[in-house]
């Protein structure tokens, strides 16, 4: 069978030495979902039939990190990139509402994808043998829906975490949530109590970098209440503009601010301590709070706030204006450009051949998509960015 998928070397080399020592291997998970989506996965998740013992013997020779034996995980680096194997786990019982009591490895690969959470989630791929999808992941896919693996209600249950996870995969893709699993997302929100507020954060962070941001706020407002308590003190029409102005923000810190800008300059910071958030993240969203309403006159005003607090925060103040009031403000626009730096060659290119290299870039086109890169760069069609740049490759490429 011809291979499905291009594959990084690092990742062919780590599924060929399990296979080579007797154990299955498959990519699991996230990797899978965004190889069918025709989308660079952002990391790789590999599931292995053996124990973690057995996936640290069959590595010897590489540099292998115990991150987490007793769950199965063993992280091996294959030519400086990192890779986690996780052994066929099941899940055991859920007392907490957020942790198996125990984990328990499984000989099944079956059952190590009705543990996942949804079913574009819940696929697998080993080269030679294609996609392994039990519960229709590709048709979900295709058809742009999150779904629970089996009983919504009582996958919420056991672990709380996925109703907010399962709002983020719906922003971050750009999916519908299934109509079942988004009814048991109301019904099951208090359970969200039992999630810790870290992992609530990364989740709204992802949730907000998202294409729906403002309507997931609109629709699921009881469970937004749940994780940023100010919003509860907002009118209907406060919460719909909120909403509106938040869902235009990719920002997460910008975001927030824009959800609470309505209320005092202390909810911010409570809503942000509530959430634990890392200090830059508590300090950005606070000042954007702060200088939500105002305006710059001048450029000098601009340029003052520009030094006090850099270049990203004005962008995003300048971001945050333009969503509140609907008008792009000229005077800051003025200032962020006169503050851009084009690169002059390719040294100062914000990626080199090795990251075209990665995101399969070979050959003879090495050379003339980075050229054009730097041109595109230069004219200031492109910003001198590494994702920005990645994309722009990709799209050369073809
Ligand atoms: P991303 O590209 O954003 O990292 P991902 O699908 O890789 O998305 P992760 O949070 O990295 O998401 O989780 C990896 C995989 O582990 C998921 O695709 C899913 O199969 C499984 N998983 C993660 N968290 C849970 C959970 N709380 N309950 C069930 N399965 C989960
Ligand atoms: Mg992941």
């Amino acid at each position: 069978m011809k291979d499905l998928f291009v594959l990084p070397d690092y990742v062919k080399t780590a599924l060929a030495v399990c296979e080579a020592n007797g154990h299955e291997a498959y990519l699991v998970g996230g990797c899978v979902r965004d190889l069918l989506r025709g989308v660079i996965p952002a990391d790789y998740d590999i599931a292995v039939s053996c124990p973690p013992e057995a996936t640290e013997a069959a590595f010897r020779g590489f540099r292998v990190i115990e991150t987490g034996m007793k769950h199965g995980t063993v992280t091996v680096v294959i030519d400086g990139h990192n890779l986690e194997l996780t052994t066929f786990r099941v899940d055991g019982t859920y007392r907490d509402g957020r942790h198996p009591d125990e984990v328990t490895f499984a000989g099944r690969l079956e059952d190590d994808l009705s543990r996942r959470d949804f079913t574009i989630n819940a696929m697998a791929y080993r080269p030679g043998c294609g996609v392994t999808d039990l519960f229709g992941g590709r048709d979900d896919l295709k058809k742009r829906i999150v779904r629970c693996v089996g009983d919504p209600d009582v996958r919420f249950t056991e672990d709380a975490l996925r109703i907010l996870r399962a709002l983020r995969f719906s922003s971050a893709l750009d999916f519908d949530i299934d109509p079942g699993t988004a009814e048991a997302v109301l019904r099951q929100k208090d359970r969200l109590a039992a999630v810790s507020a870290e992992r609530k954060f990364v989740e709204l962070k992802k949730l907000f970098a998202g294409n729906r941001a403002e309507s997931l706020l609109v629709t699921f407002r009881p469970v937004f209440e749940l994780t940023v308590a100010p919003l509860k003190k907002l009118t209907e029409e406060q919460y719909l503009s909120a909403a509106k102005a938040a869902g235009k923000l990719r920002d997460p810190a910008t975001a927030l601010a824009a959800l609470l800008c309505r209320l005092p300059e202390e909810d911010t910071e409570e809503a942000c301590r509530a959430l634990k958030t890392d200090n830059a993240f508590l300090r950005r969203a606070c000042l954007l709070r702060a200088h939500a309403h105002g305006t710059f006159e001048t450029k000098g005003q601009a340029r003052v706030f520009l030094g006090a607090n850099g270049k990203e925060a004005l962008a995003a103040l300048n971001d945050l204006r333009a969503a509140l009031t609907g008008r792009p403000d000229p005077v800051t626009r003025a200032v962020l450009d006169e503050t851009t730096v084009y690169p002059t060659s390719l040294r100062e290119l914000a990626v080199n051949g090795r990251d075209l290299e990665e995101i399969g870039v070979k050959g003879p086109a090495l050379g003339r998509v980075l050229n054009a890169l730097l041109s595109s760069a230069a004219e200031g069609e492109v910003e001198n960015e590494r994702e920005a740049l990645l994309t722009a490759a990709l799209k050369l490429q073809n």
